[in-house]
């Protein structure tokens, strides 16, 4: 928003399809999420949004290790881990060059070709410095060298600074977390919300929303609610998340893959924007308990929830951490649609996340030691 008019936002707000108004608490904390920096490793914004909330309605909060927070709600029945992961994409400063410009670690999957002509945020020790990825000039290219992607071995970071002691003087240094400089947008008055780090701050707002819904209810489970850290790494935090909460059963909640807008590719992905929240099948990293994508299925459909169905290679998530844990965990891995993953800019469907609410707290309704029992029971019939 920043440098529009008043006049121009009061537009944006009346446009027709805004059907949230701007006093919508899912739209404000979908904004707050998306534009709170937390790379790998600095989760400690996201955390800041995250806890207040989640602390008065657990009946006990706590943290492993490595920063995950772990908030339980009900003392007795089967132990659900409800898990949504608070990092996102980013990088590290990794050195300071006499020219004042900086080399950077990039933290997660990024294509290449995602990195160069981009405004960055470096956390740094004095506050936000901007930055961005330089771009070689078209105007010295050779001709060959202008349909090539640049490899991130050239890439490097401009802050202005003319040598390495004024970038020193900015509070810089090698370590120092990087995120996208992208803040969220209302995408022309539509439900799609175009901004950074859905994957998984969408699946963080479901976590919370879930949560505050679930608080209400009764139910028969143990709900441990885990925001964990370091997901973009290799599952990190949702692995000693799970070692403490020991759990009976796994849902996580991710940003899942649209095949919408770049079409001729149906073996990728066929999920669509706007269509309904999803469950991964398959993805390399693990796969699901099948009775319990049957207690899934069935309960969207009871509940009138369209559901997605998908399969993707290339893709882990802490499902599969949560499955290899305690001797093995039924999980399961649930979707928002999310265009452009692992980007500067993504965009997700109000829509998508408000059924993916309501299919949650459905799913866990569902839920108690009986149906565990049998979830975890593979004696031959
Ligand atoms: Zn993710």
């Amino acid at each position: 928003m920043k440098g529009w008019s008043l006049l121009a936002l009061a537009c944006l707000l009346a446009a027709p399809g805004y059907a949230q108004g701007p006093a919508d608490a899912s739209l404000a904390l979908l904004q707050k999420l998306a534009d709170a920096p937390g790379p790998p490793g600095a989760e400690e914004p996201v955390r800041a949004i995250m806890v207040p909330i989640m602390r008065p309605l657990a009946t006990r909060l706590s943290y492993d290790g490595m920063g995950s927070v772990i908030a339980q709600v009900g003392t007795s029945g089967p132990r659900i881990m409800i898990d949504a992961h608070m990092d996102e994409l980013g990088g590290m400063v990794r050195r300071i060059a006499p020219n004042g410009t900086l080399t950077m670690q990039m933290l997660g999957g990024w294509l290449d070709q995602a990195l160069v002509d981009q405004r960055w945020i470096i956390l740094g020790s004095k506050g936000p410095v901007q930055a961005v990825t330089g771009i070689r000039d078209i105007h010295v290219l050779p001709a060959e060298d202008r349909t090539k992607v640049f490899p991130r071995d050239g890439l490097y970071l401009d802050i202005g600074a003319k040598d390495a002691a004024q970038a020193a003087s900015m509070g810089v240094e090698p370590g120092d977390p990087v995120v996208p400089d992208a803040p969220f947008t209302v995408l022309n008055g539509t439900d799609n919300y175009l901004g950074k780090a859905w994957d998984d701050r969408i699946g963080c707002a479901v976590l919370l929303e879930a949560m505050q819904r679930m608080a209400k209810l009764p139910h028969a489970n143990q709900l441990f609610f885990v925001a964990t850290t370091q997901e973009e790494i290799g599952l990190r935090g949702a692995k000693t998340a799970a070692d403490l909460v020991k759990p009976d059963l796994g849902l996580a909640i991710e940003g899942g893959i649209t095949g919408d807008v770049y079409l001729g590719h149906p073996e990728e992905t066929q999920v669509k924007l706007g269509a309904g929240p999803g469950i991964f099948l398959y993805d390399t990293s693990a796969l699901p308990n099948r009775k319990l994508v049957a207690l899934v299925r069935r309960t969207a459909e009871t509940k009138g929830i369209p559901l997605q169905l998908d399969l993707v290679q290339g893709y882990g998530d802490d499902s599969s951490a949560i499955q290899e844990s305690s001797g093995g965990v039924p999980t399961l891995n649930f979707v928002v649609p999310v265009r452009y993953t692992h980007a500067h800019n993504g965009v997700v469907n109000r829509g998508d996340f408000d059924r993916m609410v309501e299919l949650m707290v459905a799913v866990l309704g569902q839920l108690d030691q009986r149906t565990v029992d049998q979830l975890r029971d593979f004696s031959p019939q």
